[in-house]
């Protein structure tokens, strides 16, 4: 660390590298790369500390759902902090916890009426997994403890949340660390041959999950799996068909299912959750990133009032004692009104069929492109792979082209060979038509 007064001469970006230890980043890599600076935003913009405008492509992390300093969610946090900023969930409840509990309650037709708070997208998992096996032993059937995940999936990266997580560079130094899972093959539609439609590869996916279950369900609490889209594992798409058979077979075989829609619940493929297309609903259902519009830290997990009646009882054991610090805060339940507001004020889902159409003409560049393959859209997220040829080239792809994107004005984050985009529920066709051009010019620049 330097002294405070040398900081003040420095750039804010030069003065975190020296500070701030950054997720997620290798951070010598910065030596090379700039660390951006962002002072303020508006709308879909982010505004750096040169004043420089940026496009924010990917809603900031999948969290921003109508832009940045939105006039509606502002006032509603700022009201609310005229009131309660925090209280302890436990023994105390507040307006905004409740009316927020009963509002996703009603979007989920009751069938997942009990909310559970926490305060990031892993500790919602966490939640879900501890409460899939204390209802297990709840019903006297203690073995039931292992889980299920998918080829691919992403959960987050704390231990519990880690182990069920199949992406490797997040696991691999921290393996001997985590629980034992089992893992199905992923259903991602890419992996069609000539002549095979995506529900054939969502089929045999659900096949391979049918032969575990039938000789190890006396084991397994519940399967998680990321409906429609595993965002993380490079946007693989799938068919609703495959969630169609894992609710059945959770079922034939007492097994919970848990639908982890951090990323793409919020109308994020479309429908306000996304099991909605495959017209089930899971044991448990999880909730973050949009859900407070990008403003404050909230995850939460739903659940059926079986489940939440198996922990009704006398015994303190008997219930289910978890808990963080920030759970429910008010301030975050605040924005998730406000937002869950704008969604029903201003008809989201059904604009966002138009702004997903924009999305598709800004982008039909690539269908056509050759360095490109599988396009794919599913709502608000559309994405597309670069041949592995030109990678070899380019190793450090996904640096290469997030410079470039800056350089064209874009907040753009490769993952892998996938480039995508995921914008706010704010974008008008003109600034997807900038997004559609400017990635392409930044990709012309990284690979000729
Ligand atoms: C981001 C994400 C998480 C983890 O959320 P954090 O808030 O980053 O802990 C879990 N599951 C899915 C599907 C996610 O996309």
């Amino acid at each position: 660390m330097k002294s405070l007064s040398e900081s003040n001469q420095t750039s804010l970006a030069n003065r975190s590298l020296d500070a701030v230890w950054h997720p997620c980043t290798q951070m010598k890599h910065h030596e090379s790369l700039p660390l951006v600076a962002i002072t303020h935003g508006k709308g879909a913009y982010l505004f750096d500390e040169q004043g420089n405008k940026l496009l924010d492509c990917i809603s900031s992390w999948w969290t921003n759902l109508f832009g940045h300093s939105n006039p509606l969610i502002n006032q509603a946090i700022s009201s609310q902090l005229e009131k309660i900023e925090h209280v302890m969930l436990a023994g105390f409840t507040h307006p905004p916890v409740v009316e927020l509990s009963e509002k996703l309650s009603a979007l989920t037709l009751g069938h997942l009426g009990h909310v559970f708070f926490a305060s990031d997208g892993a500790s919602a998992v966490e939640v879900s997994l501890k409460m899939s096996h204390h209802y297990w032993r709840l019903q006297n059937k203690p073995q039931k403890k292992k889980f299920v995940c998918v080829e691919n999936g992403y959960h987050g990266e704390t231990l519990g949340a880690l182990a069920i997580t199949d992406v490797a560079i997040f696991r691999e130094a921290y393996g001997s660390l985590l629980q034992d899972v089992f893992t199905v093959p992923s259903p991602d539609a890419r992996k069609a041959q000539e002549g095979q439609t995506s529900e054939d590869i969502a089929i045999q996916a659900a096949k391979k999950l049918e032969l575990l279950l039938e000789t190890e369900h006396h084991q397994i609490a519940a399967v998680i799996v990321e409906p429609l889209v595993q965002c993380a594992g490079q946007m693989a798409m799938h068919s609703p068909k495959y969630l169609k058979q894992v609710r059945d077979l959770c079922d034939r075989f007492n097994v919970h299912l848990i639908a982890d829609e951090i990323a793409v619940g919020c109308g994020r493929t479309g429908k306000f959750f996304a099991c909605e297309h495959a017209g089930i609903w899971p044991d448990f259902l999880t909730l973050s990133k949009g859900i407070s519009g990008g403003y404050l830290p909230l995850s939460l997990s739903m659940t059926t009032d079986k489940i939440y009646h198996a922990f009704y009882g006398d015994k303190v054991q008997q219930a289910f004692l978890h808990s963080h610090s920030y759970t429910g805060n008010p301030l975050a339940c605040a924005a998730a009104l406000a937002c869950l507001k704008i969604f029903e004020t201003e008809s989201v889902l059904e604009k966002n069929l138009e702004r997903s159409a924009d999305l598709a003409k800004a982008f039909a560049w690539a269908k056509e492109d050759g360095r490109v393959t599988h396009w794919r859209q599913q709502g608000m997220i559309l994405a597309f792979d670069i041949q592995s040829q030109y990678l070899e080239t380019h190793p450090s792809f996904v640096r290469e082209m997030f410079a470039a994107s800056l350089a064209e004005g874009m907040l753009i984050r490769p993952i892998g060979n996938t480039i995508y985009v995921m914008p706010p529920y704010i974008l008008s066709a003109e600034q997807a038509l900038q997004m559609g051009t400017s990635v392409q010019r930044a990709l012309n620049r990284v690979i000729t």
